[in-house]
């Protein structure tokens, strides 16, 4: 598994799931790959998060012999961002309450006072999400991996 931080024509910064390197180019340049906020298909990859040094342009070295491959900090540190990505997501389904297309009318409603102030999520389109933005009421964009779709409700 690899986790791309992606930028849309709009700078909308998101993270990108691919099965590989090849995977996530081959995504990109076939215009697979929509940003999440504004569904822009001119998507470019940003440098991997020095914090983890997943850099791409340092190919993982071969395991050296004798030395298992689950040694190798590069594949653990992988592995936990992506494990603590799916507890965030986790979290975040667990404390929120769907509202499925009514994302924004609920939002509304709460920044109007007409509603009780909870955590929701839901579907809005892009047109949905600016209107909301020029009101002043903030949302962010959630993907949620295929793997969490089938228990999230
Ligand atoms: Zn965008």
């Amino acid at each position: 598994m690899k986790v791309l931080d992606l930028r849309c024509a709009q700078d909308h910064r998101f993270e990108g799931w691919f099965a590989s390197e090849d995977d996530a180019q081959s995504q990109i340049s076939r215009g697979l790959v929509q940003c999440p906020v504004c569904a822009d298909q001119a998507v470019t990859r940003l440098p991997s998060a020095p914090r983890l040094n997943l850099s791409g342009a340092t190919a993982p070295a071969a395991p050296v012999a004798g030395k298992p491959a689950e040694a190798d900090p590069q594949r653990q540190a992988q592995a936990a961002l992506q494990a603590l990505y799916l507890k965030a997501v986790r979290q975040v389904l667990a404390q929120t309450e769907d509202v499925g297309d009514r994302f924004a009318e609920e939002a509304r409603r709460m920044h109007y006072d007409e509603a009780p102030e909870r955590g929701i999520r839901g579907k809005a389109s892009p047109e949905e999400v600016r209107a909301l933005a020029e009101e002043g009421i903030e949302t962010f964009p959630l993907v949620v991996p295929d793997a969490l779709k089938q228990t999230a409700h």
